[in-house]
């Protein structure tokens, strides 16, 4: 049988790593993808039937470089998990237009580049992608002026493509998370925001790395062949509800 394969970008911790674990449990190999080195180098150490690749997905050059890394090393690509993201919570006339380019440079333009880089590979495959966005996409609120703008392109940005390329056979689909005790999470949510989302979430707490895991592997296997241009929100209930963002 063909060992399938995931290119995960951001894939040296978080949510990426996670995806990357449970791809590994359910018989794929990996391209690990991360600009920060050292983490990747560290994460991908221990990891059998994975090929850690350094670049930075809002870079063209760095990108087509990682395709070509990818390919040479599996011959071929199942996946593309487009999962590299900075958060920014700041409140928006503080925010300079540097701080603005710098998170659509990561969350759209390198969501943008990769899915450009691969579609070819992605078309011989007839392979699927997922998007991370965030429920800062679905809800506009305080302090997520770039974020959440970002996060809701990435939204609209699945739909197009999946528009576009569901004739060449690819799926495209998007997770939305709640909050993740991740690094990301744990750099911009302050504690009034954490007791926030507690009382937000219907099921009370965070979710867990593993948790956004198993919707994107769920999306990227063929149990969802059917599935293509959806947002899955993993936030514990919080957009069922309509309560606003903390
Ligand atoms: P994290 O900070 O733990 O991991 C993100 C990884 O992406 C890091 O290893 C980082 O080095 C890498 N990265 C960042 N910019 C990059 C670039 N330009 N090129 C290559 N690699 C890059 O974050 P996380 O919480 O695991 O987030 C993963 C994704 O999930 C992000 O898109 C984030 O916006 C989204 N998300 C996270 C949460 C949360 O609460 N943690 C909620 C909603 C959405």
């Amino acid at each position: 049988m063909t060992t399938k394969v995931a290119l995960v970008t951001g894939a040296a911790r978080g949510i990426g790593l996670a995806a990357t674990e449970l791809f590994l449990e359910r018989g794929w190999q990996v391209a690990m993808v991360d600009r920060d080195g050292d983490e990747l180098a560290a994460a991908s150490g221990t990891l059998q039937g994975v090929h850690p690749i350094v670049a930075d997905v809002s870079i063209p050059e760095q990108v087509d470089r990682m395709r070509n890394q990818a390919l040479a090393r599996f011959g071929r690509i199942d996946a593309l998990v487009n999962n590299a993201g900075v958060a920014l919570f700041s409140r928006a006339p503080s925010v300079s237009f540097e701080q603005w380019r710098e998170v659509m440079a990561t969350n759209l333009d390198g969501v943008f580049l990769c899915t450009q880089a691969l579609t070819p590979a992605l078309a011989e495959t007839k392979g699927a992608i997922v998007n991370i966005a965030s429920i800062s996409g679905l809800r506009a609120s305080t302090l997520r002026v770039a974020y959440g703008t970002s996060k809701a392109a990435v939204i609209h940005l699945t739909k197009q493509y999946a528009a576009e390329l569901g004739e060449m056979g690819i799926r495209v689909n998007c997770i939305a998370p709640g909050p993740v005790r991740t690094k990301l999470a744990m750099a911009v949510h302050a504690p009034e925001i954490i007791a926030a989302y507690y009382d937000a979430i219907p099921l009370n707490r965070y979710g867990e790395p593993r948790e956004i895991a198993e919707g994107i592997v769920f999306l990227c296997s063929e149990n969802a062949s059917f599935v293509t241009g959806q947002t899955l929100a993993v936030d514990g209930g919080f957009d069922a509800t309509g309560v606003g963002l903390p």
